[in-house]
């Protein structure tokens, strides 16, 4: 049955978060939304003013979960 590997290989956990992402091209600047207060935050690498984004994250299974502490 082909629905016997399918079922084994469990997709990794996945999590869309909103982003601040820096609008320089060749920067790596990015910073959470739930983590800035701030409606136009800077780039806190370079500086540079930063756009909405929407990052795809694989959340690790071994505890390392990346959420939201309370
Ligand atoms: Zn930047």
């Amino acid at each position: 049955m082909a629905y016997y590997n399918k079922a084994n290989q469990e997709p990794l956990p996945t999590d869309d978060i909103n982003t601040w992402e820096c609008s320089q091209e060749n920067c790596n600047g990015w910073m959470r939304k739930n983590f800035t207060s701030s409606s136009q935050p800077s780039c806190p690498l370079c500086g540079n003013e930063m756009i909405s984004g929407i990052r795809h994250i694989t959340v690790l299974a071994n505890g390392i979960m990346d959420k939201e502490k309370k």
